[in-house]
């Protein structure tokens, strides 16, 4: 029973795909805060284990709250089915494990969120796949990385907390001429400003801890492809080792999606006019925004992205201790390693998120230690600039 999902457009799609009203016409979406499910029958019960028969067994498999929060973001995404997981890290590490086996090898892009670069680096490697990190908005090195047991690909585009901007049409094609897969993780764009599906990419995942949840109350994540990818390397993977989402957060990212559409458009104009506010002040050596013209992939963001980000970083002049004086001075805009949230939040990524890496390492992405990522939140733009201005005073 669930409600039409054509021909609406996107944000009707957010706030009404994928409901399944029960008998009592309940106008907000149920929780289903069950572990299992009872049959009428022993045949009945039979039959839904042989499949011969539609229903719910059990909550590791699927839940109808769950699965109300996978049919509406696949809705959204135009996928053709979505698998929900508890957080995007259990997200990113079935759509790797669920395609791979020992003996193949992985091409990822260098600038990674640090526990996917750690899945890539380190993980995978434990079970004899290898990787290879490349400069991911250098599509020779994408090229000169393919090996003939290369199995997939993988990025994220923004990346973190750079800001770069990868070609994802681009890189597909490479994949997919040396018989690859591309999985990218689309965090940072978000739903509303970037569907690499659309661009070539054969599974996409977020983590619904961010945006789409949005509010800071509860970890998610999300899986999305075609029912073929998911039927061949995610549906069994998930659930016998059971990464699964818990109904009520579930619940809590689908009424989320209601809402998404509407706060990252604000948080994409709050992050715009920060980048303004801010770009000519003397304290701030380097401003990177993917909707502004000076970006250096400002060409391929206007082709890939419908919007800019919620996130803007720049550089402090002075280095890690003016960076820190600035964090420091802020009153409004908390210190956070968290983003997409209704409260502004701002992070030093090379002594949080990027702690891990060697010096080098860090240099090669980017991250410089009076780096800063800044995540707009919904407060009124004003008092957001208002306290960051007053905060450079401090640096
Ligand atoms: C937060 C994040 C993840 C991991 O998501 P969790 O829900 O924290 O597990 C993965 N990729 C990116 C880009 C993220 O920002």
């Amino acid at each position: 029973m669930s409600a039409p999902q054509r021909p609406y457009r996107p944000e009707t799609r957010l706030v009404h795909a994928g409901q399944m009203r029960t008998e009592f016409g309940e106008t907000s979406e149920a929780l289903f805060l069950t572990q299992g499910f009872i049959y009428e029958s022993a045949e009945e019960c039979a039959a839904r284990f042989s499949g011969d028969e539609p229903g719910f067994l059990y909550s590791r498999f699927s839940n109808p709250t769950v699965a109300m929060l996978e049919e509406r973001m696949a809705a959204y995404e135009g996928a053709e089915a979505a698998r929900a997981t508890a957080s995007g890290m259990a997200a990113v590490t079935a759509s790797l494990m669920g395609q791979l086996k020992a003996g193949d090898h992985v091409v990822a892009a260098r600038a990674l969120f640090g526990s996917c670069r750690y899945i890539v680096e380190d993980l995978l490697p434990r079970f004899g796949v290898a990787s290879t990190l490349v400069d991911g908005i250098d599509l020779d090195a994408w090229h000169k990385a393919v090996r003939p047991n290369t199995r997939t690909f993988f990025l994220e585009s923004p990346t973190n907390p750079t800001l770069e901007i990868i070609d994802i049409r681009a890189v597909a094609e490479i994949a997919h001429s040396a018989g690859a897969t591309l999985v990218v993780d689309n965090v940072f764009a978000t739903p509303l400003w970037q569907s690499p599906l659309a661009l070539g990419a054969d599974c996409v995942v977020y983590s619904g801890t961010k945006h789409i949840d949005g509010q800071g109350r509860c970890l998610g994540g999300i899986i999305l492809a075609s029912n073929e990818f998911i039927q061949a390397h995610i549906h069994n993977l998930l659930r016998q080792t059971g990464p699964s989402i818990s109904p009520f957060n579930a619940w809590v990212l689908l009424k989320g999606l209601e809402t998404l559409h509407v706060r990252v458009r604000r948080q994409t104009d709050t992050a715009a006019t920060v980048s303004v506010a801010l770009v000519e002040h003397p304290k701030i050596v380097r401003m990177i925004y993917p909707g502004r013209p000076d970006h250096p992939q400002a060409k391929i963001a206007r082709k890939q992205m419908r919007g800019g980000s919620t996130l803007v970083a720049f550089e402090v002049a002075g280095g890690k201790a003016a960076a820190f004086r600035f964090l420091n001075a802020l009153k409004l805009i908390r210190i956070s390693n968290n983003l997409g949230d209704a409260k502004s939040l701002i992070t030093h990524p090379a002594t949080t998120t990027h702690q891990r890496l060697r010096p080098e390492q860090r240099a090669e992405i980017g991250i410089t230690d009076g780096l800063v990522r800044f995540s707009a939140g919904l407060e009124h733009p004003d008092d957001v600039c208002e306290d960051l201005l007053n905060a450079l005073e401090a640096a």
